[in-house]
């Protein structure tokens, strides 16, 4: 017997969000909070995450391109929005006009946002200015000035005035998500050296350094801002014991019972065999979907509240799941991935299972074919 049902939905709790940025804020009190949505809201949906996160008290957001700040600010976002890695190519009038702060890591790239607020005052004279958040690289040797070239980039920028304004040094963590590495303290140090420099070129800026890790580990790190991605959607990346509440649940349902016989295998290549009659349930989702074929075998789903494997393999559009001696109804509900709370697995599980982090489970499940639903 068949039925027609949504394939598959991910399931976002917004009142979640907003609790979990409220607490994080209680956590750095004397600091603000930009709230970190880029990469479509670590796959929540930007403009959703964004609207429940400055309900929960977010006064900045944080995006990684230029363009994902455009859409916030294009669709209403009114609070400060900070993007922080372009192309060479990017166009910084835009940010100019739309008042959204950027990130300086290097001479060229100043000279880039310089010209973009020259050419913002032919369509926007009162609000040529571009406020650059200045990028010290203390040593995560990603993007972010080194520290050598960094009293060459400060000088220029303070004698960029009036098309620049200074709003803050800031700089990003390497291991924060391990309490007590040394390197945290290093790069704290770096951070101290550079603010030094800033203040004796003439500027007075904010800083900002701490991701989810370092807002729940080191108020020490706290200064004027923090940016915390991970935890506002409930996914704490240290075990500190926070009522960080998940806000994603990947759900689908089943299409299709059977009734198999014992010796019977089951999908392709054979890879399990049922050792009793037994009935099965079809899932009408697969790695297409965002549940990971290497996970064929060694997973399990919540079906009509109770835990059962994933038998065979996930195939690119479906999946099967052994109900032993039960018949569940067509419709029944099955949940891959959730908060946990009524045992079903979360996507820690799966990312601990993959050699991943749940940063990246969560971030992949953007996909067109899953209807996203929120609450
Ligand atoms: N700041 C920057 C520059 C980032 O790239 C990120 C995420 O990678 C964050 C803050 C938030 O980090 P987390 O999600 O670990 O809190």
């Amino acid at each position: 017997m068949t039925a027609s049902f949504p394939r598959a939905e991910v399931v976002i709790d917004l009142s979640a969000i907003r609790h979990n940025v409220a607490l994080l804020a209680s956590r750095a009190p004397s600091a603000q909070t930009m709230a970190v949505v880029k990469a479509d809201g670590y796959g929540h949906g930007a403009l959703e995450v964004a609207r429940a996160a400055v309900e929960g008290g977010a006064t900045w957001l944080g995006t990684c391109s230029l363009g994902e700040a455009l859409a916030l600010r294009r669709a209403g976002i009114g609070v400060r929005l900070f993007s922080w890695l372009d192309t060479p190519e990017a166009d910084f009038a835009p940010a100019v006009a739309e008042d959204i702060d950027v990130a300086v890591s290097s001479l060229d790239e100043l000279a880039r946002v310089a010209d973009g607020a020259r050419r913002a005052r032919d369509f926007s004279p009162l609000n040529a200015i571009c406020r650059v958040h200045l990028k010290i690289d203390t040593g995560l040797s990603r993007n972010g000035c080194p520290p050598a070239e960094w009293p060459a980039l400060v000088k220029a920028a303070a004698a960029a005035k009036p098309l620049i304004e200074v709003v803050a040094i800031w700089s990003h963590l390497a291991c924060a998500d391990e309490p007590g590495h040394p390197s945290i303290d290093a790069q704290a140090k770096r951070f101290d050296e550079a603010y030094d420099i800033a203040r004796a070129a003439g500027l007075d800026p904010m800083r900002h350094i701490a991701n989810s890790a370092a807002v729940l580990t080191r108020p020490d790190l706290h200064f004027d801002l923090v940016r915390p991605g991970i935890a506002i959607y409930g996914l704490n990346p240290v075990p500190t014991g926070d009522d960080l509440r998940p806000t994603m649940t990947f759900k689908s349902s089943v299409v299709l019972t059977k009734r198999i016989p014992a010796g019977e295998s089951v999908s392709y290549g054979h890879s399990w065999t049922a050792e009793r009659d037994t009935t099965l349930a079809l899932v009408p989702v697969g790695y297409a979907d965002g549940v990971p074929r290497s996970l064929s075998g060694r997973m399990d789903v919540l079906l009509a509240g109770k835990r059962r494997p994933v038998v065979g393999r996930v195939c690119m559009d479906q999946l099967i799941v052994d109900c032993g001696d039960d018949e569940p109804s067509i419709g029944s509900e099955v949940i891959l991935f959730g908060a946990g709370a009524s045992g079903e697995p979360t996507a820690r599980e799966w990312a601990d299972k993959l050699g991943t982090i749940d940063y990246e489970i969560v971030t992949s499940m953007y996909r067109p074919r899953i209807h996203r639903t929120y609450l």
